[in-house]
């Protein structure tokens, strides 16, 4: 009962979240919910494929319920991380390997923002 009270809670806090969030983040906004059980509780949402698991090159995993498969655009000085959708088709056609064969093509880009740092 309790289980799927707090599985809840991670799905809504991530759902209404604008950000990827890391494990912590989500430790910080729900305190009564041990950070083992978060973390078990986000592979197995991983898993089933709910929430994906961004690995931008930080320290920590982020986390985020994906309403439409996109890449993402990491800055350089601030963190700051962009959404964005491309032609996945398009990717697939120039990544073509001979005797490979693409299912899904996840873009991370580091640089720097329009943001004056
Ligand atoms: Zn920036
Ligand atoms: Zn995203």
């Amino acid at each position: 009962m309790r289980i799927t009270k707090y599985r809840q809670e991670i799905i809504d806090l991530l759902d209404s979240s604008e950000e990827a969030l890391s494990a912590a983040e989500m430790h910080a906004s729900l305190p009564h919910i041990n950070l083992v059980t978060i973390y078990r509780n986000l592979e197995s949402f991983v898993k089933v494929g709910t929430v994906t698991k961004l690995n931008l090159g930080g320290d920590e995993a982020r986390f985020e319920i994906q309403h439409e498969p996109h890449h993402h655009a990491i800055c350089n000085t601030c963190n700051k991380v962009i959404h964005f959708t491309v032609d996945d088709e398009e990717l697939i056609r120039e990544f073509a390997l001979p005797g490979f064969s693409i299912k899904n093509i996840e873009v991370t880009l580091h640089g720097t923002c329009a943001d004056l740092h």
